[in-house]
């Protein structure tokens, strides 16, 4: 299956067929399993088998297949699905750190991000240096002997910024960290992430894996060692495990999502284009335009794909913003992304609210700012609805 094209892997990788030779993934909606006999029950514990489960919390086939199958995707040799991409972040960063370990991570995070970072993993005696994750001089400086761990989004929430994985994994492996990577704006399609040095990289499923706002969900991918030496006992434990139902929706999701990032990723470039030097707009962020800080940089980790996100900074501060996202007409208000309808979120107001006004500023989260996630609609319907709306602003 390793030597399959990416499609074949997303559409057969990690398919386990019941008795009834069924098509399509069964979902095993079970807790648990039933032994022939005590002496089954004992070895299983002792884990000697393959492929046997013992409790949903600790693996379920459906579970299985969409673990087996993202692995396939990423080039992992593992994964631990979650229930949700917070569990992934929460899951990967407790079962790395101790008391008394360093953390060094990039200061342009996911809220939720931040708060275990900041707020739990600090309360744990574990101490966090954020550095601009876009400066590899100030990586080189915040890594130290006691440094366990560097974190950080391949690209960022919601300012699109990326992040060199190559260099930050050299950086951190130097001092023996181990790097973990938020990839949800890069997505499994256009990341190579463990082949350019990530140890563990971690996706919301919610987001593209799904892909059509259905349900939660997360997973954690790395090599065989860390995921079932380090992950899966924190995981199994303190239970945090992908509910077999919500494994078989991002199973289906996967089979369709090269289909769907790509296309997302191509109108995200046209709407990129289209509206670059807007007379409305301050700023037009997309990491797939020559225009944008670090293209050389996405040429060579993404292969030239600027993710399905655009980011741009109406003029005019929140009262104009706010006017244009009352007036569209084909997206939708609200905070998802790589969903199948496109979706205007407002960060200052809604994911980045908790933040002090000051940090927003440093992270360029202006009160203008909207994040757009290009869904699947057609492009001119979505280009012609930012236009209206803009027009309104
Ligand atoms: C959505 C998101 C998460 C959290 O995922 P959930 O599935 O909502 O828990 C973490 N990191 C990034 C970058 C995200 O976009």
């Amino acid at each position: 299956m390793s030597d399959w094209k990416a499609r074949t892997k997303l559409v057969h990788g990690g398919t386990r067929r019941s008795q009834y030779n069924e098509v399509s993934e069964a979902i095993f909606l079970t807790q648990g399993f039933v032994y022939d006999t005590a002496e089954q029950a004992e070895a299983r514990f002792l884990k000697t088998g393959e492929d046997e489960f013992i409790y949903a919390r600790y693996g379920n086939p459906t579970v299985a297949m969409f673990e087996e199958r993202i692995a396939l995707l990423e080039g992992a040799e593992d994964a631990f699905a979650t229930a949700s991409g917070m569990a992934a972040v929460n899951g990967a960063l407790m079962s790395l750190v101790k008391a008394g370990d360093h953390v060094v991570a990039a200061q342009a995070l996911f809220g939720s991000c931040l708060y275990i970072l900041e707020d739990i993993l600090r309360r744990f005696g574990v101490e966090v240096t954020l550095v601009d994750g876009t400066d590899l001089e100030q990586w080189r400086a915040a890594v130290r002997e006691d440094t366990a761990v560097v974190f950080f989004e391949s690209m960022s929430n919601p300012t699109l910024e990326v992040i060199d994985v190559a260099a930050v994994s050299e950086i951190a492996h130097a001092v023996g960290a181990k790097v973990v990577i938020d990839n949800v704006f890069s997505t499994p399609v256009f990341s190579d992430a463990i082949a350019q040095g990530a140890d563990i990289v971690i996706y919301s499923a919610t987001k593209h894996i799904d892909g059509q706002g259905r349900a939660l969900g997360g997973v954690i991918l790395g090599s065989r060692e860390i995921i079932r030496g380090v992950v899966e006992p924190y995981m199994k434990h303190t239970g945090g495990s992908m509910s077999p139902f919500n494994a078989w929706i991002m199973l289906k999701g996967l089979e369709t999502i090269d289909l769907r990032v790509n296309a997302q990723a191509e109108s995200a470039l046209r709407i990129a284009q289209a509206f670059e030097g807007h007379e409305k707009l301050a700023r037009m962020i997309y990491p797939g335009l020559e225009s944008h800080a670090q293209n050389a940089l996405i040429q060579r980790q993404l292969g030239g794909k600027g993710g399905t996100v655009v980011s741009f900074d109406i003029k005019g501060g929140q009262e104009a913003t706010f006017r244009f996202l009352n007036a569209l007409e084909v997206a939708v208000i609200s905070n998802n992304l790589g969903d199948a309808k496109s979706i205007a979120t407002h960060p200052a107001t809604t994911t980045h609210q908790r933040l002090p006004d000051e940090q927003k500023a440093e992270l360029g989260i202006t009160p203008g700012l909207v994040r757009f996630s290009v869904g699947l609609e057609d492009v001119e319907d979505l280009i012609a609805d930012l236009a209206q709306a803009l027009d309104v602003a």
